[in-house]
């Protein structure tokens, strides 16, 4: 059974459809990337997985649990669905330290004050900061907040990481530094990945398989070297050879 099965997926904002008939499975495990140019429709399809949006129609099953399904009035709460997720802007609460940062989703999820500390002092160790967990994000590079970040998301042990363009906002070099790290943990953990990009570069060196979307729709699945080597249409060898 695959651990993310998504089937079947419109979603409309008013008259405009965004998303139009998506569909796609990912195994346990993989790093599985949405690639598309801005505005296709892929951060509404994590969202989608994370319930920040609601589809139109469709399914999502996630390890064997459905989270949407519309035709049966399905829907799981985004609490209730035991994902991680990382955004473009890291969104780290600016008054709190590392720590408190990464208290709060468990704060939600009623964990004991021990299992709690021990808790954050793994994932903090996980990215490799377990030493800076007094500080303020300001006190931090934008590559550490970004591990922070990363941190809070995989605190409560989610069965899905959910990643949003999380380098984008790094410069060019440590953009390169994070890919390997980030790739890295990802095999390490052996955690199933969705991983969000513009950047073909990006999604080429760190996925397993990627989905290219066009405009809302799904164009070609597969993997790196499918996708490179074999582009199933013009729109997807243009995008994929383009570079950045
Ligand atoms: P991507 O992440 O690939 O850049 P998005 O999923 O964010 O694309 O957006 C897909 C399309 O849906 C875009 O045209 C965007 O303008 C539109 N869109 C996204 N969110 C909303 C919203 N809340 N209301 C109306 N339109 C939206
Ligand atoms: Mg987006």
């Amino acid at each position: 059974m695959p651990e993310v099965h998504v089937k079947d997926l419109h979603k409309k904002f008013g008259d405009v459809t965004v998303l139009n008939d998506i569909n796609f499975t990912i195994k346990e495990g993989e790093f599985f990337t949405l690639l598309g140019p801005s505005g296709c429709g892929k951060s509404t399809t994590l969202n989608s997985i994370a319930g920040l949006e609601s589809p139109t129609s469709g399914s999502i099953t996630v390890g064997g649990v459905p989270f949407v399904d519309t035709a049966h009035k399905l829907y799981v709460p985004t609490e209730e669905r035991n994902l991680g997720m990382v955004f473009q802007s890291y969104a780290l609460w600016p008054h709190m330290t590392v720590e408190q940062n990464l208290v709060m989703p468990l704060a939600i999820r009623k964990v004991s004050k021990e299992e709690k500390a021990s808790r954050i002092y793994e994932a903090l160790d996980t990215v490799g900061l377990a030493h800076l967990k007094d500080r303020f994000p300001h006190q931090l590079s934008g590559g550490q907040q970004q591990r922070v970040a990363l941190a809070r998301a995989l605190v409560y042990s989610p069965s899905v990481l959910l990643l949003d363009e999380p380098l984008s906002n790094l410069d060019a070099k440590l953009r390169e530094q994070s890919r390997a790290w980030l790739k890295r943990l990802q095999v390490d953990l052996g955690i199933t990945t969705v991983y969000v990009t513009h950047d073909q570069d990006e999604a080429l060196s760190l996925s397993d398989r990627i989905a290219v979307m066009f405009e809302g729709k799904m164009a070609q699945i597969g993997t790196p070297a499918e996708i490179y080597e074999k582009p199933a249409t013009a729109a997807v060898a243009a995008f994929v050879g383009s570079c950045n």
